[in-house]
C-alpha cells in the first residue's frame, strides 16, 4: 500500500478527486465535507480507492454518499460553493442569428404566463453538437450550444431547447430514492405540451448525426 496523502480543499462544489502520482496516492476532498459524518466520509475514501484500483463499487457506499449529497443543507451549501468559487464562461444572450432573451420573453409570455424569472441567458464559448442546453441553478444560467446560432437552424428548434432549458426553471429536479430525477414522468408530461416537440427532437437527432460523428462519445450523447 503506497503512503496516502490525503487534504481538503475548497472545489467550486462537491468534489473530490484522487490520483497516483510518484508512488504515492493523493485525495482531494472538497471542504464541504469537512461537516460530514464519518460513514461519509469512510464511504468516498472507499469509492475513490476502489475507483483508482478499478474494483466494484459497492451499492451500500454509493447510498451513503448520497444520503448526504442530498441533504437540502448540502446542496444548498455545494450551490453556494459554485457561485462564490466557480465562474460561469458565457457569450452574451444575443447571437449571430438568434437573440435569446428576446426569445426567453416570447415563450414565457406563451408557455407560462410570463412566470418564469429570467436567468442569465447566453450562448456557450464552444461548438456542441449533442448537448443542446443547460440549465445551471447555481449560477442561475441557461446556456444554449453556439452551433445552433445559424441560419441553418429554424427558429422553433432553437425555441423547443430553449423552452426544454425554461421547463428546467420552472420544474426543479425531484429527488427520489436519493437521486435527483431531472426529467421526471411530469416533465416530460409539460415537455410534451410543445406542439413541435416532435420536429424540434428529430431536426436535433438529425443535427448530432450530421455533425458528431467525429466524436460520438458517451457523455455527449444525453439530451441536457
Ligand atoms: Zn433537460
Amino acid at each position: 500500500m503506497p503512503p496516502v496523502d490525503v487534504q481538503y480543499f475548497a472545489y467550486a462544489g462537491l468534489r473530490s478527486t484522487v490520483r497516483l502520482r510518484d508512488g504515492r496516492i493523493y485525495v482531494r476532498l472538497s471542504d464541504l465535507f469537512v461537516s460530514a459524518p464519518d460513514e461519509t466520509v469512510e464511504a468516498l475514501l472507499r469509492i475513490l480507492f476502489a475507483k483508482l484500483l478499478r474494483r466494484r463499487v459497492r451499492s451500500e457506499w454509493n447510498a451513503a454518499y448520497r444520503r448526504f449529497a442530498v441533504r437540502d443543507d448540502v446542496v444548498s451549501a455545494s450551490e453556494a460553493a459554485r457561485r462564490a468559487r466557480g465562474r460561469k464562461r458565457l457569450a452574451g444572450p444575443s447571437g449571430r442569428v438568434y437573440d435569446l432573451e428576446a426569445m426567453f420573453d416570447r415563450i414565457n409570455a406563451e408557455y407560462f404566463g410570463s412566470t418564469v424569472e429570467r436567468p442569465r441567458l447566453g450562448w456557450t464559448l464552444r461548438d456542441s453538437w449533442r448537448t443542446h442546453g443547460h440549465y445551471d441553478p447555481a449560477h442561475g444560467t441557461i446556456a444554449i450550444s453556439r452551433s445552433l446560432d445559424v441560419p441553418e437552424t429554424p427558429e422553433f428548434v432553437v425555441e423547443f431547447v430553449l423552452f426544454h432549458e425554461m421547463l428546467h426553471v420552472a420544474m426543479p429536479a425531484e429527488v427520489r430514492d436519493g437521486r435527483h430525477l431531472h426529467h421526471s414522468a411530469r416533465f416530460r408530461r409539460a415537455e410534451a405540451r410543445h406542439p413541435r416537440m416532435a420536429d424540434a427532437v428529430k431536426w436535433l437527432e438529425g443535427f448530432a448525426a450530421k455533425n458528431g460523428t467525429r466524436r460520438r462519445r458517451r457523455r455527449l450523447s444525453r439530451r441536457g
